[in-house]
């Protein structure tokens, strides 16, 4: 099935990725720039089992080429074979096929590569940094890590979102854009040092454009010393 998707298809293939249709049976629009869409997975979540923040890589078209992209999955049911995907829409062929999909739309998926290391001993508090690309997976890990209370720095326009966060023990800092990432890391190196030094367990998980992401997680990592099997950095886009 991978055939014809040039060297990353062969190389998935040859990795044994699964391959699974997945069939669209409804889309909202969240906001204008953030759409829901609801799919049958075709076998995929029996097959694989579900983990928290998990993704799929998925085949777009892009002018008759084959564009793959990652995107998480919300409220996987392997009992109905369902799950639903939301896209923060931006320019791009994910985006387009996003914003034109309708009941009976198809799309393939390869599960390879996504994974969760649960961090032990469980977290005393969450530094999370990220952006409307890695809400659905920055919900998907609050859920996962259960009572822990969490800080979420979030970069970009977050009105109407659909946050999961409990106000109670999640506190969400909105960073605007600036600098292409340059004003979320200001924020983070003034405000997560004092965080990170206050709690035992502290989880630091990153996900926002490849470039920021990867300034961040140096930072925590080698200026910070935060260890490595508690700091999760994974870039989500980059950045044109
Ligand atoms: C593990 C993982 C999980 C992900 N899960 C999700 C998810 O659930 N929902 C989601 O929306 N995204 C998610 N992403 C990010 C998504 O894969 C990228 O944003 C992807 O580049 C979108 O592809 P595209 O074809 O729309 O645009 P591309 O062709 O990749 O890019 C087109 C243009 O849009 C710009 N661009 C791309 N992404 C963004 C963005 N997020 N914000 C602003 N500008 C952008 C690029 O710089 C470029 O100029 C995930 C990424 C990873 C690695």
């Amino acid at each position: 099935m991978a055939q014809g998707r040039g060297w990353e298809g062969a190389v998935l293939r040859l990795m044994r990725a699964k391959d699974f249709t997945l069939t669209v049976t409804g889309a909202e629009d969240v906001t204008p720039r953030y759409r829901r869409v609801h799919l049958t997975d075709g076998g995929l979540l029996a097959a694989t089992g579900i983990h928290p923040t998990m993704w799929v890589r998925l085949w777009f078209d892009n002018a008759g080429k084959p564009h793959q992209r990652a995107y998480t999955l919300v409220d996987p049911d392997p009992a109905a074979g369902t799950f639903s995907l939301e896209f923060a829409l931006h320019e791009g062929a994910a985006s387009d096929w996003a914003r034109a999909a309708r009941p009976g739309d198809t799309i393939e998926a390869t599960v390879q590569g996504t994974g969760f290391e649960r961090p032990t001993p469980a977290p005393s508090h969450v530094l999370a940094v990220g952006d409307p690309a890695s809400l659905p997976a920055i919900n998907s890990l609050l859920d996962a890590l259960g009572s822990a209370p969490a800080t979420v720095w979030f970069e970009g326009d977050g009105d109407a979102l659909p946050f999961r966060a409990d106000p109670a023990r999640h506190e969400i800092r909105r960073v605007p854009r600036e600098d292409a990432g340059a004003g979320l890391v200001e924020r983070v190196k003034a405000e997560l040092p004092e965080l990170l030094r206050a709690t035992p367990h502290p989880y630091v998980w990153i996900a926002c454009d490849t470039r920021t992401t990867r300034t961040l997680a140096t930072y925590v990592r080698k200026e910070l010393g935060a260890p490595k099997e508690r700091t999760h950095a994974l870039g989500y886009w980059r950045a044109g």
